[in-house]
């Protein structure tokens, strides 16, 4: 049985491989846009997000899941509140978070992996006490 989906893009079902729940044509118009906005820059450098969108007749949004895929990047324009960290809401220019703040994600990643190492004897001990205590009660009967 193949995984048949809806496409997240034009609600189309298709037959879905992997990856983005997108179908075949709009990755395929995703990677035409996408590439059309690489040229655009190209030939027009530090192009408004706005501009590019009129003059490409790509929406914002789209141009938006370029940028947070890291694919894109603003220059140039310090808080152009186009682009938001999803943490702190500060402008960025490209990928997810500001750069604090995926300090901190990676860092906050980290310490969970730290305090679960720690805890990790602890609840080993809790748990080797009580099957000697139950060890011990065995024995009394
Ligand atoms: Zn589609
Ligand atoms: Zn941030």
């Amino acid at each position: 049985m193949p995984d048949v989906r809806n496409c997240k893009r034009c609600n189309k079902i298709f037959n879905y491989i992997g990856g983005a729940p997108i179908c075949q044509d709009c990755k395929q118009l995703d990677e035409v846009n996408f590439k059309k906005v690489k040229e655009y820059l190209y030939d027009h450098p530090r192009s408004s997000l706005f501009d590019v969108s009129k003059e490409l007749e790509i929406s914002v949004q789209q141009i938006k899941v370029y940028l947070k895929e890291g694919r894109l990047e603003i220059v140039g324009s310090e808080g152009n509140m186009i682009l938001e960290c999803e943490r702190c809401g500060k402008s960025i220019t490209t990928g997810r978070f500001c750069n604090e703040c995926s300090k901190e994600v990676t860092n906050d990643i980290k310490s969970t992996a730290d305090q679960m190492n720690k805890s990790m004897p602890k609840t080993e001990e809790v748990a080797s006490k009580r099957t000697n205590g139950m060890r011990y009660l065995n024995k009394n009967d």
